[in-house]
C-alpha cells in the first residue's frame, strides 16, 4: 500500500468510523514508514574544471529536479584530465538525465556496463564523479554526512602520514621532524639522488652530473636503492623508533631488485613499502612474501576493483592503495574495503594533491567507517584550494576529520573555480603536455616506469 492510499484510508476511517482504532493505527504506521521526499531525478550533469594548486582537478556536479538539491564528485585523473570532461559530458550526461538520483549502486552498474569496454582510467574517473555526487545528494537529502549513511564512525578521525622529502638526507630528516612537531605519527620519507630524477624528491647534491646517452632526466634503480637504505638508517638514528616510516618505490625497480630491497628494509621496521612492484609484475609478491616481513602496500595504479582481489585473497599485501576515483568511486571502494576486512588487509587510500578535496572527503569518510583502516595519505589544502572548495576536511595533530555537515560537507565556489582553469600554474613541458608527465630514462636511454 502506498502512502497516499494509507492516508486516504486513515482519513476515511476518521470520518466514517468504519475502521477500528487498531486498524487505523496500523495504517498510520504504514504512512509514516513510506513517507519521505520524492525520488529526485537527474536533471543535469556538469564538469567543473579547476586547478587551484596547479593540478587539473575535474569535479562532477550532478543537479536534480528538486530545488537546491545537487552534489559533487571527484573525477581526478590529472595526467589526462581533459579526457575525463567529454567522457562525462558526451556520454554519461545524456545517459543519466531523467534517471533516479537515489539509486546509487544501480546507477553505478548502469554506467559501468553501458560502455561495454570498461575498467579504463578515463571512464572509471567519470563514473566516480557521478557516483560520489549521488552520495553527496543522498547525504544532503537526509541531512546527514555520508559517514552516517553507511553506518557511522568506528573511529574519530583518520591517522595520516605526510610527505617528508628533500634533495639531501639531512633535509628529509628536518622535514620529518617538522611533521612530528605538528603531531604526525607517520611520515613518508623520500630523498633525491644526486644528478638523477628521483621519485618524491628532486635533485641531491647540486652540480652532480650522471653521464647518459641522452639529455633528458636520468634514473638508475641500483643507485636509488643504495641511497634509500642510507636514508632509512639515518632516519632511525635521528628520528628514533617511535615514528612510523613509509616509503614509495613508485614501481621503478626490477622485481629481483624489489625482492632484495624489501628484504634489506626489514631491519628498519617500515610501516609499509609502497608500490615495490609495477602492476605488470604483481606475481612476484609471492616471492617477496616468502622472504621478508616488510609490510607491503600496492594498487594505486590498478583500474578494476578485481585487480586487488587476488592480492587480498592470498594475503600477499598488507595495505590496499587505491585512488578512489580511478577505481570508480565510493561505491566500489566501500565494497573492496569490506572484502579486505575479512582477510585482515587494511586500507591506505591515495591522497596526494592530485585528488580534489571532494575526493579527500570521500577518503576521510572511508577511513572513519571501515574497521580495517590502516593509514591515510595527506596533502595540505592551500589557500586557493580552500577558496574554491569551502569547508575542506580538517587536519589536526596528524588526524584528518571528515565534515559533520550533510553529504561530503563541501561547497564548490564555481566563480572562484573559474579563476584557476586547467593549465593554471603549469610551466614548461607539463604545460605543453596539458598537465601530463614527461619521460624518465636510464643512462642508456631505456624508458623507466614512473
Ligand atoms: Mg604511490
Amino acid at each position: 500500500m502506498n502512502r497516499r492510499r494509507a492516508l486516504q484510508m486513515v482519513a476515511a476511517a476518521a470520518a466514517g468510523n468504519w475502521m477500528t482504532q487498531r486498524e487505523a493505527a496500523a495504517q498510520q504506521q504504514v504512512a509514516r514508514a513510506t513517507r519521505g521526499t520524492p525520488s529526485p531525478k537527474i536533471k543535469d550533469v556538469q564538469v567543473i574544471q579547476t586547478a587551484p594548486a596547479g593540478l587539473r582537478l575535474p569535479v562532477v556536479k550532478v543537479i536534480t529536479d528538486q530545488d537546491g538539491l545537487y552534489g559533487y564528485g571527484c573525477a581526478c585523473f590529472t595526467q589526462r584530465a581533459d579526457l575525463v570532461v567529454p567522457a562525462v559530458e558526451k556520454y554519461l550526461r545524456p545517459f543519466l538525465i531523467g534517471k533516479p538520483a537515489d539509486r546509487i549502486d544501480d546507477m553505478w552498474q548502469a554506467m559501468y556496463n553501458s560502455s561495454y569496454w570498461r575498467n579504463g582510467p578515463v571512464l572509471n574517473n567519470a563514473i566516480s564523479g557521478v557516483d560520489q555526487a549521488l552520495w553527496d545528494i543522498k547525504g544532503r537529502q537526509a541531512g546527514m554526512p555520508v559517514y552516517q549513511l553507511v553506518g557511522g564512525k568506528v573511529r574519530e578521525a583518520a591517522d595520516c602520514y605526510g610527505h617528508a622529502s628533500g634533495g639531501e638526507i639531512a633535509q628529509v630528516i628536518a622535514s620529518a621532524k617538522d611533521y612530528m612537531s605538528r603531531g604526525f605519527r607517520h611520515v613518508r620519507v623520500q630523498v633525491g639522488i644526486p644528478g638523477m630524477e628521483g621519485y618524491g624528491a628532486r635533485g641531491g647534491a647540486s652540480g652532480t652530473q650522471i653521464k647518459a646517452l641522452h639529455s633528458g632526466p636520468v634514473y638508475e634503480p641500483a643507485y636509488y636503492i643504495r641511497r634509500a637504505l642510507k636514508l632509512f638508517e639515518a632516519c632511525r638514528k635521528e628520528l628514533g623508533d617511535e615514528v612510523e616510516l613509509l616509503h614509495d618505490v613508485h614501481e621503478r625497480v626490477h622485481p629481483t631488485q624489489a625482492l632484495g630491497f624489501a628484504k634489506d628494509c626489514e631491519q628498519f621496521k617500515l610501516f609499509f613499502l609502497e608500490d615495490v612492484l609495477s602492476p605488470e609484475d604483481i606475481v612476484w609478491f609471492r616471492q617477496i612474501r616468502q622472504h621478508c616481513t616488510t609490510p607491503l602496500a600496492m594498487g594505486e595504479l590498478f583500474n578494476s576493483p578485481h585487480e586487488w582481489t587476488p592480492l587480498i585473497a592470498e594475503r600477499l599485501i598488507d595495505y590496499i592503495r587505491v585512488h578512489v576515483s580511478q577505481a570508480g568511486g565510493f561505491t566500489p571502494c566501500r565494497k573492496m574495503a569490506a572484502m579486505a576486512e575479512h582477510f585482515s588487509v587494511r586500507t591506505a587510500w591515495h591522497g596526494p594533491g592530485d585528488v580534489s578535496p571532494i575526493g579527500h572527503a570521500a577518503n576521510a569518510t572511508l577511513d572513519v567507517v571501515c574497521y580495517n583502516f590502516g593509514v591515510q595519505e595527506y596533502s595540505p589544502f592551500n589557500e586557493r584550494v580552500q577558496e574554491v572548495f569551502k569547508n575542506c576536511p580538517v587536519m589536526k595533530d596528524g588526524y584528518l576529520y571528515p565534515n559533520d555537515t550533510p553529504g561530503w560537507g563541501i561547497e564548490v565556489d564555481e566563480k572562484a573555480a573559474a579563476k584557476y582553469p586547467f593549465g593554471y600554474g603549469e610551466q614548461g613541458g607539463k604545460k605543453s603536455l596539458n598537465g601530463g608527465w614527461g619521460e624518465v630514462r636510464k643512462r642508456d636511454g631505456q624508458i623507466i616506469k614512473q
